[in-house]
């Protein structure tokens, strides 16, 4: 069976499904929150096929919701991307983008209704102070003096905090439950907090801007989520997310579950240690392809498939862990070894002259895939002059280099079988000519002698090739857990770019910025899609072949 029949099933589903036949509830519904304060990485790409996933196989519906109450952070620039991202995954939302700014109207009355039951307070104490009155795990909070005032004062207090009458940090809204639980969030967490900042979507409406949590409960409930999915770290939150939900007047109560965030070994993943290394000059941008947002492996040539393959792989667990970035590599490989159309490119050229060859070209032509003839061929000149890689010639070498080395036939990929006589070396002593000749009866056959020739090298002819600058990536740190280091920066791999200038062959005059090759032989690369024109080709390494590969050829 292949792969991608497998059905998907993991916890979240068996639990779906539980509810759809006990008739719980008839319709599922879920949501894709994000913060609109960085661009999505690879970790979203999970929750995301999760979110998505559930409505499309479910016939449920699945909203994407910004979760915009931190106008500090938060900009259109990311919201722009977030959508961009999501429908190039192959996701579509349902109905209207919504905004968690939408219900800013019906989050505040929820707020007065639990003033008015006693529930929360406007609260004095500086933010430090209220920190330190928080507690620890072993030790219970100490109420604020400020807990005891009259729902009267509390609606005029809260009024107040709405009409500018504060300066920020000055007083906040709290909801009044327990300072000695047992649970840290439920000790009388932060609802509201004043922030004289203009908001990208209410403009300059608000001052006070509700929390994450309140606001979170409250807009699953609204929208008529059945289930609310999110990561282990909101584990503890569950409490108050019902909590909320209990006290205030509100028709419908979604359930949260939560599952283990993606973390991938060589990178880091929160927005805010993505956003250093931009700031920080380690990356050019968002979309640098050795980013693991969905912009960057987009760029370096991921496709949507790939990454919904690897998220199906690693599936849904409550289990904290880390994937190995070979799973992720192996998922893009697997998906350009099927469709990716080969070609022909020398990264580290040399020169190479066939000295038997006259000074025609031939118009060899080639399989654009080796096992998918509908792929069809494409043409590709050989001539009297080519460049070959560097690093596939050796003046001398033992029996086990498979290669050219001077005496010793090896054969031009998808063309004839040639064999080194001498070279020329320039005056520090490097080789700057290798002189060969070629057996014109082995195009694409063996020498008649019956002899067996193992190696095979790529080439492009020199006339023909076109210059192309060559992105070859590697892993952004050196270490696999970089997170883990006391300045993950000082963890940064200096290698993680290093640039190329080699040559393609002539068939890719027509690449596209965006598309795929697998250049024999090296790898699988993407023309850049910001930098590769008609005039300067830039093509980026998405990955390089398995190691088992380059052996074999
Ligand atoms: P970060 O820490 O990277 O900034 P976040 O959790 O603050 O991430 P949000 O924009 O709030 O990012 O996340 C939107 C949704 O994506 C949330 O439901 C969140 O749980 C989920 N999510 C974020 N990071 C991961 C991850 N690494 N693995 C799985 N899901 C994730
Ligand atoms: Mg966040």
């Amino acid at each position: 069976m292949n792969q991608s029949d497998i059905k998907i099933t993991n916890f979240i589903r068996q639990i779906i499904e539980k509810d759809l036949t006990s008739g719980k509830y008839s319709k599922i519904y879920t949501r894709f929150p994000p913060e609109p304060n960085g661009y999505l990485h690879i970790g979203h790409a999970k929750s995301i096929c999760l979110n998505f996933g559930i409505a499309k196989d479910y016939n449920g519906q699945c909203n994407l919701r910004f979760d915009d109450t931190n106008p500090i952070k938060e900009n259109i620039e990311y919201i722009d991307s977030i959508k961009k991202d999501i429908k190039w995954l192959g996701f579509k939302w349902d109905g209207k983008i919504k905004y968690s700014s939408d219900y800013f109207n019906k989050i505040y009355k929820y707020a007065i209704e639990l003033i008015k039951k006693g529930l929360a307070y406007v609260d004095e104490l500086s933010p430090d102070t209220i920190r330190e009155y928080r507690g620890t795990l072993d030790k219970a909070g100490k109420n604020s003096p400020y807990r005891d005032r009259s729902i009267k004062q509390n609606l005029q207090l809260f009024h107040k905090m709405k009409s500018g009458g504060f300066k920020e940090g000055k007083a906040c809204l709290r909801a009044k439950i327990d300072m000695s639980s047992s649970s840290i969030v439920m000790r009388d967490p932060i609802l509201y907090r004043i922030r004289y900042v203009e908001h990208h979507k209410v403009g300059k409406k608000w001052c006070i801007y509700p929390m994450y949590d309140f606001t979170h409960c409250i807009s699953d409930a609204l929208e008529g989520i059945t289930h609310s999915l999110c990561t282990l770290e909101f584990q503890d939150n569950r409490r108050l997310y019902h909590w909320i939900l209990n006290n205030i007047t509100i028709n419908n109560h979604p359930k949260q579950y939560e599952f283990s965030r993606l973390n991938l070994t060589y990178t880091v993943m929160s927005k805010r240690r993505l956003n250093q290394l931009i700031t920080e000059n380690k990356v050019a941008n968002w979309d640098d392809p050795r980013m693991p947002t969905i912009s960057g492996l987009r760029r370096r040539g991921y496709t949507a498939n790939a990454i919904r393959e690897f998220c199906k792989r690693i599936g849904i667990t409550k289990k904290d862990n880390v994937i190995e970035m070979e799973a992720l590599e192996s998922c893009i490989r697997d998906d350009l070894n099927k469709n990716a159309p080969r070609v022909m490119a020398v990264l580290d050229p040399i020169k190479l002259i066939i000295e038997n060859m006259s000074s025609n070209e031939q118009i060899l032509t080639m399989y654009n895939h080796p096992n998918k003839l509908d792929m069809k061929t494409r043409k590709v000149p050989f001539s009297r002059e080519l460049y070959i890689d560097k690093a596939d010639f050796l003046e001398t070498a033992n029996e086990q280099y498979n290669r050219l080395t001077l005496g010793k036939k090896v054969r031009l990929r998808n063309s004839y079988v040639i064999e080194a006589h001498r070279i020329d070396k320039d005056a520090n002593g490097n080789i700057t000519t290798i002189y060969c000749t070629y057996d014109s009866n082995t195009l694409n056959k063996n020498p008649s002698n019956g002899s067996k020739v193992k190696g095979v090298i790529h080439w492009v002819s020199v006339l023909h090739c076109i210059p192309a600058e060559i992105r070859l990536y590697d892993y952004l740190f050196r270490i696999p857990n970089p997170a883990l280091e006391v300045n993950f920066l000082n963890t940064i791999n200096p290698d993680s770019l290093l640039i190329r200038y080699g040559f393609v062959e002539p068939s890719l005059i027509s690449a596209k910025p965006g598309s795929i090759y697998q250049f024999e032989r090296e790898g699988y690369f993407c023309a850049d899609i910001h930098d590769h024109t008609k005039k300067h080709f830039v093509f980026n390494r998405t990955v390089k072949l398995k190691n088992r590969w380059i052996k074999i050829k």
